[in-house]
């Protein structure tokens, strides 16, 4: 074929999630697989979501609400933010995307951690623009490194609080110290995806108002983590009026589903639910952290819902092996591996297997 196709696209590859579960059964012949590879709450979601759903669907012929009116107003009341301040999005990923279309151009730079969130890097890539990966230092962004790295060519960075895969957080005086610090013609995409399972005291509990100190900043949230809605796809983000105007420049009329948008206001509600899967997380993390100290693997103390552990053997190799025992995990290069942290029961069937293949 003669089509033309963009240049920047000779450098990307089509971005695979971890393995679907219904892949590995049908390839392995597997009647059950459960996945801790994508951080998904293991305990579904709130069953006040479910009723609201339930309730609309005799509503699916008509066009989702374009402004997510109801949803914004329930963001800006919850944290007493004018609704001219939140976007909310097809999960996190859809603002990641529209923020690389926002923000950059070719041969701009946008600065990341490595290892961190991979989509910051390959949506800049798609726009032609220069991932700048700056490493983690004792498995933390590294903020200091991270201002080093800018240049009159930077337009983002990219700060994941805390960071995926590594479970790490920088404390709201590491924070506070750097958005000072980062000059005001510099966007900084600040994603707490895993923001709800925090146990640290000395973590910014109230990012949210980061943005009225600094006008440049933009605070992504999820309701695919804690919240359960990661099937819906549903986030939000809150930046200056500014920021939200020129995002809306290159959004799609309809970016969340109508279902989507109800299940949020819904979720938001129900703080119980949140609290439920705190408990759950930290109960799930201390078993975990007991298994591996026995087996003597090492791994950084994570802040969110999955860990990052060294097995101390191929990690591609392991991720295979557990496949085959119909359980999905998230091999991340050389002997580093991401486990979710699941149910209780899932948490003891993944050791059980680990243990048989170590
Ligand atoms: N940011 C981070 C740090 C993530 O880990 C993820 C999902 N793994 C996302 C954003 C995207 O989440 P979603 O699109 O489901 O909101």
């Amino acid at each position: 074929m003669t089509l033309s196709y963009r240049k920047e696209l000779k450098n990307l590859i089509p971005y695979k999630p971890g393995k679907p579960i219904e892949d590995v059964k049908r390839e392995y012949g597997l009647d059950k697989v459960i996945k801790l590879a994508s951080n998904e709450n293991p305990l579904g979601c709130s069953e006040k979501v479910k009723e609201a759903i339930t309730r609309a669907l005799n509503d699916l012929s008509i066009y989702p609400d374009g402004n997510a009116t109801l949803l914004k107003e329930s963001i800006s009341k919850k944290y007493n933010i004018p609704v001219d301040e939140i976007l909310p999005t097809s999960g996190s990923d859809e603002m990641i995307d529209l923020i690389a279309k926002t923000f950059i151009e070719k041969d701009d730079e946008a600065i990341m951690a490595d290892i961190t969130f991979p989509r910051y890097a390959a949506t800049t890539n798609m726009m032609g623009g220069v991932p700048v990966i700056v490493p983690l230092k004792n498995y933390t962004h590294d903020l200091t490194a991270i201002l080093k790295a800018i240049t009159p060519k930077t337009k983002i960075i990219w700060i994941c609080n805390p960071n995926n895969p590594t479970g790490t957080i920088c404390s709201e005086e590491e924070v506070i110290d750097f958005l000072n610090k980062v000059p005001q013609n510099v966007a900084v995409a600040y994603d707490i995806a895993y923001g709800e399972y925090v146990e640290r005291k000395d973590y910014p509990r109230n990012s949210i108002d980061f943005i009225k100190k600094y006008p440049n900043v933009m605070v992504m949230k999820t309701f695919s983590k804690a919240y359960g809605l990661a099937g819906l796809r549903v986030a939000y983000t809150i930046a200056n009026k500014e920021i939200i105007e020129n995002i809306n420049k290159v959004r799609g009329p309809f970016n969340v589903n109508s279902l989507a948008q109800i299940a949020a206001v819904a979720a938001l509600k129900d703080e119980e639910f949140l609290k439920k899967t705190y408990k759950a997380n930290i109960e799930g993390k201390k078993y975990l952290y007991q298994q591996f100290d026995d087996m003597k693997l090492s791994y950084p103390p994570s802040e969110a819902n999955h860990i990052y552990v060294n097995i101390e053997r191929d990690a591609n190799e392991t991720f295979i092996e557990l496949q085959k025992r119909g359980i999905i995990i998230r091999p991340m290069g050389g002997t580093w591996i991401r486990v979710s942290i699941g149910t209780m029961e899932e948490n003891r069937l993944f050791i059980k297997n680990l243990k048989d293949i170590l």
